[in-house]
């Protein structure tokens, strides 16, 4: 069975046998069981969640899994941070229950071959530049959630086109568990908290700064009735301007299924139904946030 938690460690299990071990005891006594996976280096964004889960469950699994088949060579693998005996510690003071920690070998042993893809939806926004990041995403997240079996499972809007694509996989699949979304977590000024802001220098991490800045004043304009598109192209030059590198998009969608809102003005009755949706680059660090147009 797995290691048994402490005040400062929560139980740890390293194999989907001892997970579902775990899952199924509690299953028999009828508790529900939530589920937040990661990739680890835990902030408090990837905290939020496990005490979202906490509040809607009575057991609370996370796992820390950095997915080797949503990185592309040129991509940071080797790099991404990782902190595992802070990452337990920080768990079991959020509420984690049980920390799932596979292998590679666990995850894809020798042979395996089996992929998931979600069409449409994952060839646009992120997919255009990162085109094996959905399928490697949606793979994993499909077997962790059968290893798991939870009732519900977790995923931070931060990463809104992710939730929308295993939302649909959900669907698609008949997977039989509930996916909620979590609320983006800020630092002070309004960047969106990121393991991967850890790779930022400290002039960087000031430019990165700018960005909450200027999403929130596209929104204020295009809300208030200004031409989206004369908005998005002034707010991508600021971008340009203020330091950012790159700009990958920076465009305004229906957060029901990402369709383009491109053109003319926003009705007021439509704004709940947008958001903002941003990618940059400074440096080597590519940095995504979303936000709603109205408060919700
Ligand atoms: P990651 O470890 O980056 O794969 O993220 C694991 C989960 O935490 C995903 O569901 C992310 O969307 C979520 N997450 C990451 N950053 C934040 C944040 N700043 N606020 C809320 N959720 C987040």
């Amino acid at each position: 069975m797995s290691s048994h938690s402490s005040d400062s460690m929560p139980a740890v299990s390293r194999s989907v046998k001892d997970l579902r071990e775990n899952v199924s005891s509690w299953r028999k006594h009828g508790l529900k069981v939530a589920f937040v996976p990661t990739m680890g280096a835990l902030h408090e964004g990837h905290l939020s969640l496990v005490e979202l889960a906490r509040n809607k469950a009575d057991k609370v699994v996370a796992s820390i899994f950095i997915n080797p088949r949503q990185f592309a060579a040129h991509e940071d693998l080797d790099t991404y941070p990782r902190n595992e005996t802070e990452d337990l510690m920080k768990l079991v003071t959020a509420g984690c229950d049980l920390a799932f920690l596979p292998d590679a070998e666990e995850m894809y042993p020798q042979g395996y071959s089996t992929s998931v893809a979600v069409d449409g939806l994952s060839r646009d926004l992120c997919g255009l530049s990162r085109p094996h990041f959905f399928g490697g995403v949606a793979t994993v997240v499909c077997k962790l959630l059968n290893q798991c079996q939870p009732d519900i499972a977790i995923f931070g809007e931060k990463d809104y086109q992710q939730l929308l694509v295993i939302k649909r996989m959900v669907r698609d699949l008949d997977m039989p568990v509930s996916i909620i979304g979590g609320p983006i977590i800020r630092e002070e000024d309004g960047l969106a908290m990121s393991s991967r802001n850890a790779y930022l220098s400290s002039a960087e991490r000031e430019v990165a700064g700018k960005l909450n800045r200027i999403m929130t004043s596209a929104i204020n304009e295009i809300a208030t009735g200004a031409d989206i598109q004369v908005t998005l192209q002034r707010a991508t030059n600021t971008l340009l301007t203020e330091g950012f590198d790159r700009v990958d998009y920076f465009e305004l969608r229906r957060k029901a299924d990402l369709s383009f809102i491109d053109k003319g003005t926003l009705p007021a009755a439509q704004l709940d139904t947008a958001r903002l949706f941003a990618a940059v680059i400074i440096g080597k660090t590519r940095l995504i946030d979303n936000m709603p147009l109205s408060g919700t």
